[in-house]
């Protein structure tokens, strides 16, 4: 499965801050935008482009631009906190929303809402769930918006765990995933180590 690995130095720098458990909700929450403009910077490298003509001041001149439809699917509530980030770059994207509650005795996702835009047979959708742990609400997420008629699907993380690849891997092995780092391990309540504790919790202060 293509695992895009994005270690750009200020993705690096952001997640170190995102893990130290002194980080405020409000620092979280700026270096979650930031690390997430650049590996959305990433996910999108591919884009469909169109030819475009301009009348510059001086002559005529051609370029591209962005031929697509995206739609950014936040997984909630902690996805919620990479979408701007996207509407920065892609101001014209379309937004849906998964509601996956996460048990927290078996670790086990169930859906409490889903809202998608119509019409994904062409778009590209991006969804967002920060921490990739047993992929389970990942998967959820995939397979309603592809059950929904998106085709291509793009998967964008803050911090994944190898058995959540894994997982992603199993069911959907040519789905791209967008991730600063691959932790080691999750433990028994099913969290990343090292990680960064539970990203709702410290997004909006609920600890
Ligand atoms: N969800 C989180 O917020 N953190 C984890 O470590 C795992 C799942």
């Amino acid at each position: 499965m293509p695992v895009h690995l994005v270690q750009h130095p200020i993705v690096q720098d952001a997640l170190i801050t995102l893990r130290d458990k002194a980080t405020t909700a409000s620092h979280f929450r700026r270096l979650t935008h930031r690390l997430s403009l650049v590996v959305a910077m990433e996910a999108t490298r591919k884009l469909p482009m169109t030819l475009a003509r301009v009348e510059s001041p001086l002559e005529m001149t051609q370029g591209e631009v962005l031929d697509c439809d995206v739609v950014v699917v936040p997984v909630l509530r902690a996805g919620l906190g990479m979408v701007d980030a996207i509407l920065e770059l892609l101001p014209e994207a379309r937004v849906g929303h998964i509601g996956l509650q996460r048990d927290e005795t078996t670790a086990l996702a169930s859906r409490y809402y889903a809202r998608l835009p119509a019409n994904l047979a062409n778009s590209t959708a991006i969804i967002v769930d920060p921490m990739l742990a047993t992929g389970g609400s990942a998967i959820a997420a995939i397979d309603l918006v592809l059950a929904a008629g998106a085709r291509d699907v793009r998967l964008l993380c803050v911090v994944a765990a190898p058995e959540g690849i894994a997982a992603v891997d199993a069911k959907h092995p040519t789905l791209p995933i967008y991730t600063p780092a691959i932790d080691r391990e999750l433990n028994s309540q099913k969290f990343i180590l090292p990680g960064l504790g539970d990203f709702g919790d410290r997004l909006y202060g609920t600890t």
